[in-house]
């Protein structure tokens, strides 16, 4: 039987080494890009954060999160992990739970997956091979790139999603899969840096700091880093799934309570009263976020601690600094696609399609996202094992 997988990321191999576990298997993995795996290299900022050990269903996203309940839980983070423990993977938990490579490095991830598919003899590997369309036959799938035909008894659809083009981000899937009366989601970014307005904080460019933010209903703590044209860093990530409009509430200091500060801060004004008012959040704060922080409430930076009426205004402001979201970067800086192809149209059991018997699909082209945090590669290994089974009715 031969089984043509569609994209070579993550959910891809994870297919093919699967279905090349049956030697009667006869596996082609095509991959438009001229290398397996360009975007896994780029994942967790070059060191990959390939699972995390609390994947409860609460992290996923998608108008059906529960369809990716049965994938998850046949191949959790255990099995995950002793599974890359078998291709000869080693692994470090951090306290948060993420999981990295022991090397630190994605390339190790890549070329463990990499590594057994160019040795299997029942793999073959086309790489610079764009898949531009897929029909079904009486007897089978045809496939057509630029200039081949490449027949195929079922199909493994892995084609991922919009977001970041430059590392393979395309519409490809989507459109292969409404071929065969496939439906989607609305796309839009998530795991992205948000715009905002910049007056104040421009001048905060490569700042960080620990943060507790609030945006709409939704609260997080982490870092944030400050950027020309606003936000980013994981605490902003996990926050920007469908940001549109509205206002983020930072709390700068989220570990000491609004009398603790104004308490510290008297107490300053009090015992350094000729101190010129740049220093106020001296050793509270990064000194750029502190200076900002004091203009904002007005105060000139030379007057002297002693003419500061207002610290009430300057504890305010830390626990609570307002900036208006403009929206997102966008796709191309999105680590991941929200919506996709709408999951009630392939079985969860299988990921065999519901419209078309024989065809199936994994990873992000379908409508499930993860939050940030090894949850996506999750699930992109969890339902390219599955799909790979080949467990559907035909
Ligand atoms: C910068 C960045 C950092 C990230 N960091 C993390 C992280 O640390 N942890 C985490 O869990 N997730 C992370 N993610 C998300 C994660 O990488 C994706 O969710 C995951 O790779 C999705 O797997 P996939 O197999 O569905 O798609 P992809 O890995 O995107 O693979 C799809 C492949 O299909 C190919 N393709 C598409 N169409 C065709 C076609 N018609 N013919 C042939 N080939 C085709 C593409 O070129 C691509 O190589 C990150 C994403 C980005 C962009």
């Amino acid at each position: 039987m031969t089984i043509l997988i569609i994209g070579g990321g993550a959910s891809g191999m994870m297919a093919a080494l699967t279905a090349s576990e049956n030697p009667e298997h006869r596996v082609i993995l095509a991959e438009r890009q001229s290398r397996l795996g360009r975007k896994l290299l780029a994942t967790g900022n070059g060191r990959c954060n390939l699972t995390n050990r609390n994947t409860e269903l609460s992290h996923y996203h998608g108008e059906k999160p529960s369809f990716c309940a049965y994938a998850l839980k046949e191949f959790d983070c255990d099995r995950t992990l002793a599974y890359f423990r078998s291709l000869g993977l080693l692994t470090v938990t951090e306290p948060s739970g993420r999981v990295y490579p022991y090397s630190d490095s994605a390339n190790s991830v890549l070329d463990v997956l990499r590594l057994p598919l160019e040795q299997r003899d029942n793999v073959s590997l086309l790489t610079g091979r764009e898949i531009l369309s897929l029909r079904k036959r009486k007897d089978g799938f045809l496939a057509k790139t630029g200039s081949e035909e490449l027949r195929a008894d079922r199909v493994i659809l892995c084609a991922g999603g919009l977001a970041g083009a430059k590392l393979g981000g395309t519409d490809m899937g989507y459109k292969l899969l409404a071929a065969f009366g496939h439906s989607r989601t609305p796309l839009y970014p998530s795991l992205v840096q948000l715009k905002t307005e910049t007056t104040l904080v421009r001048s905060l460019k490569g700042v960080r700091c620990e943060a507790l933010v609030k945006y709409g209903r939704t609260t997080r703590r982490g870092e944030l880093q400050f950027t020309d044209y606003g936000v980013s860093g994981p605490v902003i990530f996990e926050l920007s799934r469908g940001a549109v409009g509205g206002e983020l509430e930072i709390d700068l200091l989220p570990d000491l309570r609004e009398g603790e500060l104004l308490a510290l801060l008297e107490n300053r004004c009090r015992t350094l009263p000729q101190l010129k008012a740049e220093d106020l959040l001296t050793g509270i704060l990064h000194n750029r976020l502190g200076r900002t922080i004091l203009r904002g409430c007005g105060l000139s930076l030379e007057q002297p601690l002693h003419t500061v009426y207002d610290l009430p205004r300057v504890v305010s402001m830390c626990k609570s600094l307002s900036l208006t979201v403009l929206g997102t970067m966008g796709m191309d800086q999105a680590q991941v696609t929200a919506g996709g192809i709408r999951t009630e149209e392939f079985d969860p059991k299988t990921l065999e399609s519901r419209l078309c018997p024989g065809l199936y699909a994994a990873g992000e082209v379908l409508d499930i996202d993860g939050d940030c945090g090894g949850y996506n590669l999750q699930w992109a290994w969890s339902s390219g094992r599955l799909a790979g089974e080949l467990r559907g009715s035909l």
